[in-house]
């Protein structure tokens, strides 16, 4: 499919019915899969023929929607698993184990933090943050032989920075190691990492993928660039695997296909973590429409940041594509089709106001989710990030009155209306 432009493969890739067959992606609901011979299953057994063993693994609709989100990415291969978070986790794991580090962007996700800094330590893995502000030589500091990887996300959630792709990669690349990427609120409609020298790419689908706030998903994409071979610093991938008679992954299953395989049959198959065949269906009729979903997102957003910034009950409006931004140069740079649905704000007169801004919405809901298809709004400060200390909070970029509205695909004048509303409500 890979000729085709993005809208189309969004529709189209992944799944190609053969004459007579069903049309739309069908629900493999089965666990488990028939054999004409015992050789066949140990050949399966081996990693020595493709196919199907049980679902834990793999499904074939499953393998579709990964087919589909690898295409969407351009990378060689992807593999889904039950949230975002396992997928982080999957990701880092397949090449860190205790002993090592990686060195990891401090503005992301509260909950990508807590595992970095609370679960991942417990194993014995460290995760040494930098901060936006560090200059080249202290990221550079950051790096020692025991590093496995760099982790960024192209739209920090909620801090909304924009990563600078060309710099970070440098930086990773420098120390031989893969530059990882949670593409979350870009998703591959605006933003493509694999094109700016990411080599893995980390999605909660849960958000604009699925987009309708119906199934938790994460997905791991492999762009099969990275030279894992290089300085035998990847024994895990170069080296033979004992738990299938002694597979080498980038010797059997190509370079391009080492990461992705082996996280799939060992870490899958070990911690099992899969996406299930109905919440990959779901995740598939998200991904359908994608494309149009994220232009309107950023139309409206872009409406509402305007409007917001005009507004005298808004202290300061954070989105990259207003040209006040101090992140505007990257999103120019990265983000040309806009910088999704998400804004953040302060609300005149601190938390009490914000608070009271958010209880008199009649069409924005509060909730814990982002970037679905209804606008919502959520109090950082209160929920997601509330495990944070107070330096955790300003390294990821948040501060007490700030709100985090999630603009989503309703007509923009409704959206405004609501928020001009509330705002008055809020004045003192
Ligand atoms: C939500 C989110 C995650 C975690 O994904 P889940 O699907 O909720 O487990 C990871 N990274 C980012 C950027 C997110 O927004």
């Amino acid at each position: 499919m890979s000729q085709f432009k993005i809208e189309t493969k969004c529709i189209q890739s992944g799944y190609t019915p053969k004459n007579g067959e069903p049309r739309v992606l069908p629900i493999y609901q089965s666990t488990t899969y028939k054999y004409d011979s015992s050789e066949h299953l140990g050949d399966l057994f081996d990693l020595k023929a493709p196919g199907h063993m049980y679902s834990r693994i793999s499904n074939p609709t499953v393998a579709c929607v990964e087919e589909k989100i690898a295409d969407l990415e351009g990378g060689t291969g992807a593999v889904l698993c039950s949230s975002g978070q396992t997928a982080n986790l999957l990701a880092i794991l397949n090449i860190t184990g205790a002993g090592q580090n990686i060195v990891s962007m401090s503005s992301i996700y509260g909950g990508t933090i807590n595992l970095f800094a609370v679960s991942l330590k417990k194993i014995g893995i460290e995760v040494r943050f930098a901060t936006p502000d560090m200059t080249d030589e202290q990221v550079h500091a950051l790096f020692d032989d025991n590093t496995r990887l760099f982790f960024g996300e192209t739209i920090a959630n909620p801090a909304l920075n924009v990563l600078d792709f060309d710099r970070y990669a440098a930086i990773a690349h420098a120390h031989g190691v893969p530059f990882f990427v949670d593409n979350t609120f870009a998703t591959p409609i605006l933003c493509r990492p694999f094109e700016h020298g990411a080599d893995i790419v980390i999605h909660s689908t849960t958000k604009y993928m699925d987009g309708h706030a119906q199934v938790v998903g994460g997905v791991v994409v492999d762009g099969g660039k990275f030279d894992w071979t290089a300085g035998n610093k990847y024994p895990e991938l170069t080296t033979p695997d004992e738990s299938y008679h002694g597979v080498v992954y980038t010797k059997d299953f190509g370079v391009e296909n080492a990461f992705f395989t082996k996280l799939r049959v060992q870490l899958i198959r070990d911690f099992g973590t899969p996406l299930a065949p109905l919440p990959a269906y779901l995740l598939n009729l998200g991904l359908e429409t994608l494309a149009l979903r994220m232009e309107r997102h950023c139309e409206n957003a872009m409406k509402v940041a305007e409007f917001l910034e005009a507004n005298d009950m808004v202290t300061w409006v954070n989105y990259p594509m207003l040209p006040s931004n101090s992140e505007y140069p990257l999103a120019q740079k990265y983000l040309p089709k806009g910088a999704c649905g998400v804004i953040s704000f302060g609300v005149k007169g601190g938390r009490q106001a914000a608070v009271k801004f958010m209880d008199s919405l009649r069409l924005a809901a509060i909730v814990v989710h982002v970037a679905d298809a209804r606008t919502s709004v959520l109090h950082p400060a209160s929920t997601t990030h509330r495990q944070l200390t107070d330096e955790q909070l300003v390294d990821a970029g948040i501060s007490a009155d700030l709100v985090r509205l999630s603009v989503g695909i309703e007509n923009a004048d409704d959206i405004i209306a609501d928020l001009a509303q509330a705002l008055e409500k809020a004045r003192g």
